[in-house]
Formats: C-alpha cells, structure tokens, sequence
C-alpha cells in the first residue's frame, strides 16, 4: 500500500462524488428490493445509467416480481426494454433469470455469489452488485472504470476485471470497500474516461502517475 495513496486518493475522491449523484444501482442500495437490483443490474449492461433508470421505471410499473416479468409476452418485454439497448438478448436474459429464481429458489433473489453466479446470465460483477446493493456485503463490484482506473492510477497491474478484484481486495482498505463502485464509476464517466481522460480538471492528479494513458486534455 506504500506509495500508491489510496488513503488520500479516497478521501479526495468522496468529497469530490456525492452519493446523491451516484448511479441509479448505487442509489438503489437506500431502499434495497434484491429483485429489482438485479434486473436494473441487467439492463444496465453496455446502456447509459440515464437510460437503467428510465428503463427501470418503465418496467417496473408492470411487472417487478419473477412471476410477473416471467408471464409478459417476449414482444411486450422487449419494447418495454427496447432503450436499454440489446433488448432481444436482455430480455431473454430477464425471463431465464426470472423463470430461474422460480423454479429454484422460491422466487428469491439468493444472497451467496455461488448461488447467484449458477444463474445463466448471472456474471461476476452482477453478482457483485446485488451481494453488495442489496445484501450489504463488502464486495468489490468491478466494471471497466473500477477495472481502468487503478491501473492508471498504479495501485494495481492487472489485465480483467477479476484480476483487479483479487487484487484491490488485498490492498485497499475495507473502509472503503463500500463506496469504491460508486465513486469510481463516476469518476470513471466524468473524468478519467477510458479514452482521453481530463487530467487537468482531475481532483486527484498530483497524485496520478498516469500509466498506460495517452492523449489526455
Ligand atoms: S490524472 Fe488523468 S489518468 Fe490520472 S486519475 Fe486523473 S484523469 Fe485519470
């Protein structure tokens, strides 16, 4: 941990992202309904978070539970889903994961990241996502930004996403276990974006040695 500036990279880095901006996962966490956090966790694949929300909303007004989302017509799911964009393929998904939760464990959501990764269409970060939004466990939920960042910022050096979660595991200090996701995630959309990144509006770039970036502005 020497050397990397974890601490005050965090501390800086919570002032900086209120949690009220966060994404709608994050956000979800308040009021946590295990159900709906994995089925917005499943349209928020490859899809902006303003459109998750949208989508969300949409869908939840008709059906929130497995047996209601498992009895809508494939044709009326996906233009409900239409937005979120690879909507044949993620409405597939919501039905199996649906039917699935069903037929295995009593229309619930289960709460061990075994359980949840035996779900076809259930990946890592997914489960993840809904051990730590709607279980609250300290989990590190890594998506690209997660996975980038603290490989720029040389805390790790690592070429999956998995890899970077065995890794932070070991070196970032479980305090902030619980608001990495939603810091980085932002961080990651606003300003260390994957493709050159704003180093110079950056809050913590006097603490960044800036491997592996290129262009930057
Ligand atoms: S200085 Fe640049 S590369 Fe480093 S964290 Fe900030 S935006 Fe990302």
């Amino acid at each position: 941990m020497k050397n990397k500036n974890i601490s005050p990279i965090m501390k800086v880095l919570t002032k900086h992202f209120d949690f009220k901006e966060r994404t709608t996962l994050n956000r979800m966490r308040e009021n946590p309904n295990a159900f709906k956090i994995l089925i917005s966790c499943l349209l928020s694949l490859r899809s902006r978070d303003e459109n998750t929300e949208k989508v969300s909303k949409k869908l939840f007004a008709v059906a929130d539970t497995p047996e209601e989302i498992s009895k809508i017509p494939t044709k009326k799911l996906e233009k409900l889903i239409f937005s979120s964009g690879h909507y044949k393929k993620k409405s597939q998904t919501l039905k199996h994961v649906s039917e699935d939760l069903i037929k295995r464990f009593n229309s619930k959501v289960p709460s061990t990241k075994e359980e949840l990764l035996s779900i076809k269409g259930i990946g890592q970060k997914t489960a993840n996502i809904v051990l730590a939004f709607a279980f609250g466990e300290l989990v590190l939920p890594i998506d690209i930004h997660c996975h980038r960042i603290p490989n720029r910022l040389g805390w790790i050096k690592t070429k999956t996403p998995e890899e970077t979660e065995k890794a932070l595991e070991k070196i970032l200090p479980k305090k902030h276990w619980r608001e990495f996701n939603g810091i980085f995630v932002l961080f990651g959309k606003t300003i260390c974006q994957p493709i050159s990144p704003w180093c110079s509006k950056c809050p913590i770039e006097k603490y960044c040695p800036k491997i592996n970036v290129g262009k930057r502005r």
